[in-house]
């Protein structure tokens, strides 16, 4: 089964999420959602899912860059903006800070702002202190294109979009970043 993902609009995706407890993290319900948002975000496709964006307002969010999705981007492009492969994994709660403030700008969408991307200067490391899908605390120190996507996801549960953050003339639509790409960047 796929979730429909809720789109800019939605009043969910601008509430900040409650977290969870850790009985509520171990319970059926949870786990069954934390498979159903799984196989969304490989339906979808993307790299993370945040619950605010399947209509549950809870600080839960689950996160893989797969090899296959980077098929289409140049090693120098890969390299360019740190990004490699993530495994599967879901964060609970997270605590994010920033380890390096060095603005990193790259072009990122979002499931929840449909067929758009624009270019969003991050920080070039955190670190999130969060607990995983068996309610056990975690640190994930992350760099490149993984802290991007860290920053972005848990930016979900603070009912943050990356419009927010975004520099607003590089607002595209994704037909137009393919077609123009070589310009732009
Ligand atoms: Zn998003």
């Amino acid at each position: 089964m796929i979730l429909k993902i809720l789109q800019a609009g939605e009043p969910v995706l601008r509430q900040t999420a409650r977290a969870l407890s850790r009985d509520e993290i171990l319970a059926p319900q949870t786990q069954q959602l934390i498979e159903l948002m799984r196989a969304t975000m490989h339906d979808a496709p993307g790299v993370g899912l945040a619950a605010p964006q399947i209509g549950q307002p809870v600080q839960l969010a689950v996160i893989e860059d797969r090899p296959e999705s980077m098929q289409h981007l140049s090693s120098a492009e890969l390299q360019d903006c740190g990004r490699r492969p993530v495994p599967f994994h879901v964060i609970v709660n997270p605590e994010l800070q920033i380890a390096d403030a060095t603005p990193l700008t790259f072009y990122e969408g979002c499931l929840s702002i449909s067929g758009f991307v624009a270019q969003v200067p991050r920080a070039s490391a955190v670190q999130v202190n969060a607990l995983n899908e068996k309610a056990e605390p975690v640190t994930i120190d992350a760099q490149g294109w993984y802290a991007r996507i860290l920053q972005h996801e848990i930016g979900h549960l603070h009912g943050e979009l990356y419009i927010d953050r975004m520099q607003p003339e590089s607002f595209a639509t994704a037909a137009n970043y393919q077609r123009f790409r070589q310009e732009i960047n």
